[in-house]
């Protein structure tokens, strides 16, 4: 079939996630074909270097024939094994034993979803399950942070702390609340790291005791909030906010679904501050993208919690058709071989290319802001650096920026509020940083040239 009947086929009947509609019929989509390492190919033959992993996910790069092979070989041999009337697969029990080896020591029960939405809305229904199981039916109320993206679903995108995420949904529910983010670029207080983490610290104290900590259930945080433009907070912070969450009584849970398998450094951000949280969900990175999978991790008091709770004879009616699925399992064992073997050494080594490549780009005259954390960073995009005022959104400038990156063969994420965000795959190259930053000066110099950009400055 050829590009043009695919496009008007996608503009017929494909809804897209996460975008306007009509704007996207008025456009059309851009259709990718093929990948290989940090590089993807269009239909129209445009290599592009993808500085964003797909969606924060490839971490692996594209291309990775072992990992093709695991998932054909579980194909051939059991494409499906259901986990409901007790029955499992070897790769689901193999990669549910993995997982408790590599992630904090608290985590020891692994449950499995097809993403990360479904992993938070997971944790959110095993919460309520375990305060109704352990005799404490009044803690129903959810914390999180301002900015936060914990996915999609019907109560997840409550926790989701985004106007878009909210807008026609009926969401945030009256039991779910935000304390402020650790956004230190554009904070009035102090913004010292203990300045920052003092705050975050404050506002869940002051939010737990005016909900009354009876009625507080958990606190959800990202470790670099992500899809909210890339805040990075002060190293601790995490650890500061578990302490509190372990003070106040209240389940701490860690939202990894980005962060997690490499992206920040460590295998898990946790594992920076030795963070032991009492669930923690992710996604992503966990198959690279080669498949669907997610899954949310608990301790083993609240796992214990969910087990003495059901009762002799009555099963915890939550689950899907695909928890578990034994193909999305193999190709997750695999991928995290390749963690282990190199990439998340290899990520290690090249992150520092990366940093100090943001960093140079604060010389440029749009660059208020750099930032980063292994290989997940930002830049903001600012008209003033001094006021550090935003350009007016009519000019649509992020989409602008992408566009014309587009042209010069790099993909990144430009979010409506003019930051820049990148999540290059563990596999990049010290040469696939001095491309991307080449193609990403050339593109800020071509848009610092339009007139109507010059004047806004
Ligand atoms: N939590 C976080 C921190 C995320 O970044 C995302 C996705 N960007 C999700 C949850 C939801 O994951 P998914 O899109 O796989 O449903």
């Amino acid at each position: 079939m050829n590009d043009e009947s695919l496009v008007a086929l996608d503009r017929q009947h494909l809804i897209h996630p996460v975008i306007n509609y009509h704007a996207h019929e008025k456009r059309g989509v851009t259709i990718l074909e093929s990948g290989q390492g940090a590089y993807l190919t269009d239909s129209q033959g445009n290599v592009l270097l993808d500085a964003f992993s797909g969606l924060w996910c490839v971490n692996t790069g594209y291309g990775q024939n072992s990992v093709v092979q695991a998932g054909e070989a579980q194909m051939r041999k059991l494409p499906y094994a259901t986990g409901y009337f007790h029955f499992g697969s070897e790769p689901a029990i193999k990669l549910a034993a993995k997982l408790v080896e590599i992630t904090p020591v608290s985590l020891q029960h692994v449950y499995f979803t097809m993403g990360g939405s479904d992993a938070v809305d997971s944790a959110i229904r095993f919460i309520v399950n375990y305060y109704n199981s352990t005799g404490q039916p009044k803690k129903k109320h959810f914390i999180s942070i301002e900015r936060g993206y914990h996915g999609s679903s019907s109560q997840g995108s409550g926790l989701t702390a985004l106007p878009a995420f909210h807008r026609h949904f009926d969401v945030p529910l009256p039991n779910q609340h935000r304390i402020p983010c650790p956004y230190a670029y554009r904070s009035s207080q102090d913004t010292s790291p203990e300045g920052i983490i003092a705050e975050s610290v404050a506002a869940l104290k002051s939010k737990v005791e005016e909900l009354g900590v009876d009625n507080v259930a958990a606190f959800f945080c990202e470790p670099v909030i992500g899809s909210g433009g890339v805040i990075v907070p002060p190293k601790g912070w995490l650890k500061a906010l578990q302490n509190c969450c372990n003070e106040l009584g209240i389940l701490f849970v860690v939202d990894e679904v980005i962060t997690g398998f490499g992206r920040t450094g460590t295998m898990f951000a946790c594992d920076a501050e030795d963070v032991t949280p009492d669930l923690m969900t992710m996604a992503k990175g966990l198959t690279a993208g080669y498949a669907p999978m997610g899954a949310v991790m608990m301790s083993d008091a609240v796992y214990q919690g969910l087990a003495d709770g059901c009762g002799p004879d009555a099963p915890v009616g939550h689950g899907y058709t695909y928890s578990a699925h034994p193909v999305s399992a193999a190709i997750a064992l695999e991928v995290i071989r390749l963690y282990e073997e190199g990439l998340l050494a290899n990520g290690q080594a090249v992150a520092r290319h990366f940093e100090a490549g943001l960093m140079a780009m604060l010389d440029h005259p749009l660059v208020g802001d750099a930032r980063s954390r292994g290989l997940l960073g930002a830049l903001e995009l600012v008209a003033n650096k001094n006021s550090k005022a935003r350009f007016d959104p009519a000019l649509k400038l992020s989409e602008r920026i992408a566009t014309a990156a587009y042209k010069n063969g790099l993909i990144f994420r430009a979010f409506t509020d003019n930051v820049l965000g990148f999540a290059p795959a563990l596999c990049y190259t010290k040469e696939d940083f001095d491309i991307l930053f080449e193609r990403l000066k050339r593109t800020l110099d071509e848009v610092l040239e339009q007139p109507d950009v010059r004047l806004a400055l």
